[in-house]
């Protein structure tokens, strides 16, 4: 009969070598990257390899990777009878997780409330990593070269040329021979060509640390000493807060340099938010140290996505730059984290296991004992609030660098100075531009909305063109003639006919997207060069990088583009930035609606003038006495976060206190209801938590499934993940209910 896996409880030896001889076995907690909640015992000979040792073990009838865990809250469960358990051989050839990475496992799954196996498949997510191929032969021409051969053959001729140029496989050099394989063959076993065994995964170079970096100005020199203490000291998080274009990168990297001469194994990881600004940013950190660092993001092919896992998990890769999933790579010694643009949306996960990355490295950073670097312009509310409270550092930068100054923002009274009838730009805008093309300045253009126009609407009848299984509507893409749902992908063509009235052509864009303001602008300015730059104009890294480069080479004289741009990039002769519709983001209602707005619209302006020619920025706007667009007017960035922080801490809302979304949803709406209302029974009284719900979620159907959401808000000092556990706990999910946890939500959708 064959045995099961059973669940964990403490290791402890095992009663299988009953004349007490050198063979006893122990009973050792595996876990598996999956999303099981649990380590499972088994047994191994003893004395059992170190927690964190990858191993391969029959689970589920099936042999997978797995760890050797550390131990697990379960111990309490009464032990299993040691005859049933499975035994482990097979201990893999390859570094173990740390210590300090297996701990980190262990909190995130608490933090996030996700199984454990689903955190510990983040950071095993590497497919072959574990078995890499073995290494391959690269010839090239040996010592003694083809001296001996008296019967050379232009086809062998050829071979040689090549091999003394480069080194390579047998295919390759055959190809760059264009010869036959059978010709280079010929030629190592003849002793023409010697052959050496290539690691599939070569090392990264060393970073050098006696390189000066950029020559730094009073200011910047005072921020990098602080920094480069800070590392020195291992102190805490630390807020990097300088105005765009202030150099915080050249400073940071400065940290980084401190962090890696301090420590001659330490390893370091910088997070970026955007894919796009990948590559300049690798360029810049190559500069700075004269090597290459590893890269880590999701359009990585296998091999090279293998290549860095086995690099930074056996310390070779020093510098790592790379999204939020970097936090789960299998470091050996990391020992400072920055986090670029901290404020970015972007780092908060939605899918799978739910987290927020800065949040997460700042966790790392105090478990581990290394400091973490938290860098922006327009930091987030939670972090400033950090600060404030004195459980974060701070270092400023208030001016720009050089002889750059930053753009003056001003409004645009829609009301006062409307578009003409069929038009989005006002005149003043218009004439700002008209105004930059003549002193040959760039403009951009800003408008964070996708597609030519967000509504259709049938002029005959009202009918609003929508997503066929969700609350959403269809968004005209003009260039491909498709209406598309940004939630679900969802598309069709355009209906020649109102599919409700079936008037012919009735059917009219409402408002405008990226496309239409691209389509006034070459109205508009036919001589100018003008792009468009949205996640549909340019779906790659690698494309978006073109756009971006030409602009930044001044080949593009208008840019028109969605929040893509707003991040980081650096465009040496733009001078005037255009947000079309700055009300956009003010009706979010959601609490972090208006510091979202100002943290994007801060940065898109920042865009702006950030070399010897002064920038501007014009903000179009019905409304422009809201608060948001007055702080950024009066560039007073502190009053108005003083106010936004009133306003949460007077809600209890986060940093004031906490909150969790608990979401269920289901395709089949009477069991939906009926889970909802059994999660509502299960509530019970519990000091300082407050729960909202269940209501139907703004978008309640989405993909065919129906919503519904529970808010949970907490005072700051409760332990809200105690409370949900002994809540969920207790209530059964019926088949076809799916129910997620999201500890301090960011989309309420
Ligand atoms: P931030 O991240 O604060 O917006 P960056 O670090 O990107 O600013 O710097 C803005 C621009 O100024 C970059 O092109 C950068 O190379 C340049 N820069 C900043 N500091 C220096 C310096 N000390 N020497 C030369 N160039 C600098």
């Amino acid at each position: 009969m064959s045995s099961k896996p059973v669940e964990h409880c403490d290791p402890e030896t095992s009663s299988s070598a009953p004349d007490g001889g050198e063979s006893a076995d122990v009973r050792v907690p595996v876990l598996f990257p999956t999303p099981l909640p649990k380590a499972y015992d088994y047994l191994m000979a003893s004395p059992p390899p170190h927690p964190g040792t990858f191993v391969m073990a029959d689970f589920g009838g099936r042999l997978r990777h797995g760890i050797i865990w550390a131990g697990s809250s379960d111990a309490a469960r009464p032990g299993v009878d040691p005859s049933k358990l499975k035994r482990i051989d097979h201990v893999v050839d390859a570094p173990g997780l740390s210590p300090e990475i297996l701990d980190f496992v262990a909190w995130v799954a608490g933090y996030t409330m996700a199984p454990l196996g689903a955190v510990l498949r983040l950071v095993m997510r590497t497919g072959g990593a574990l078995t890499p191929p073995a290494g391959r032969m690269s010839y090239t021409l040996s010592p003694g070269g083809s001296g001996h051969m008296s019967n050379l053959t232009p086809a062998r001729k050829a071979v040689l040329r090549v091999a003394s140029e480069m080194s390579a496989n047998v295919r390759d050099l055959a190809a760059a021979a264009a010869v036959g394989e059978g010709v280079v063959r010929g030629l190592i076993k003849e002793g023409a060509l010697i052959g050496q065994l290539v690691d599939p995964d070569p090392p990264f170079d060393q970073p050098r640390l006696d390189l000066p970096g950029k020559k730094l100005s009073d200011a910047q020199a005072a921020a990098a000493a602080q920094l480069r203490a800070h590392v020195r000291e291992g102190g805490g998080p630390l807020l990097v807060d300088g105005v765009t274009g202030s150099g915080k990168t050249e400073v940071y990297l400065e940290a980084a340099a401190e962090a890696l001469r301090k420590d001659s194994s330490a390893q370091l990881l910088i997070l970026i938010p955007e894919i796009a600004l990948t590559l300049p940013f690798l360029r810049r950190v190559a500069e700075r140290f004269g090597a290459e660092p590893a890269a880590w993001h999701s359009e990585l092919g296998d091999a090279a996505r293998r290549r860095v896992w086995r690099r930074v998990a056996d310390g070779n890769a020093r510098i790592v730059v790379g999204a939020r999933s970097a936090l789960f790579l299998p470091f050996k010694n990391l020992r400072l984290i920055v986090v670029d643009e901290e404020h970015e949306n972007a780092y908060k996960q939605e899918d799978g296991v739910v987290y927020h990355g800065r949040d997460l490295a700042v966790a790392r950073g105090a478990k581990a004992g290394f400091p973490v670097l938290l860098v922006s312009a327009t930091p987030s509310l939670e972090t400033v609030v950090n600060v404030d409270q004195g459980r974060y550092a701070l270092v400023r930068l208030s001016s720009r660098f050089g002889a750059a100054v930053l753009p003056e923002i001003s409004l645009i009274d829609l009301r006062k100075t409307p578009p003409e009838k069929g038009a989005w730009l006002s005149p003043p805008l218009v004439e700002a531009v008209s105004d930059r093309l003549g002193r040959s300045e760039q403009t951009l253009l800003f408008l964070n909305r996708r597609g030519y126009a967000p509504l259709t609407i049938c002029r005959k009848c009202g009918e609003r063109m929508k997503s066929p299984h969700s609350d959403t509507w269809l968004v005209e893409h003009r260039f491909e003639n498709r209406l598309v749902c940004h939630h679900t992908g969802f598309s069709m063509p355009k209906p020649a006919s109102c599919p409700s009235c079936k008037a012919v052509d009735s059917l009219a864009p409402c408002g405008p997207g990226v496309e239409r303001v691209m389509e006034e602008a070459v109205t508009r300015w036919p001589d100018a060069r003008i792009e468009l730059l949205s996640s549909d104009t340019a779906p790659t890294a690698g494309e978006m990088r073109g756009v971006l480069d030409r602009m930044g080479a001044g080949e593009i004289d208008i840019l028109v583009a969605t929040q893509m741009v707003a991040k980081g990039h650096h465009f040496p002769n733009l001078t005037c930035v255009g947000v079309v519709d700055a009300d956009m983001g003010l009706s979010g209602g959601d609490l972090r609606a208006g510091e979202r707005t100002f943290q994007l619209l801060s940065q898109v302006a920042g865009r702006a003038g950030r070399e010897a020619r002064a920038g501007i920025a014009l903000l179009q706007t019905h409304q422009p006495q809201a608060p948001v667009l007055q702080a950024l007017a009066n560039a007073d960035r502190d009053a108005f976060l003083v106010a936004e922080a009133e306003g949460r801490a007077r809600a209890g809302f986060p940093p004031y206190g906490r909150l969790a979304a608990v979401i269920l949803r289901s395709p089949d709406e009477q069991r939906l209801k009926q889970s909802a209302e059994a999660h509502r029974k299960a509530l019970f009284a519990a000091e300082g938590i407050e729960v909202m719900g269940p209501a139907p979620a703004p978008l309640y159907r989405l993909r065919g499934e129906m919503r519904m959401r529970f808010l949970i808000k907490s005072r700051r000092e409760v332990h809200i993940q105690r409370f949900l556990a002994e809540w969920l706990g207790g209530v059964k999910l019926p088949n076809k209910v799916r129910r997620r946890v999201d500890i301090d939500p960011y989309s309420f959708l």
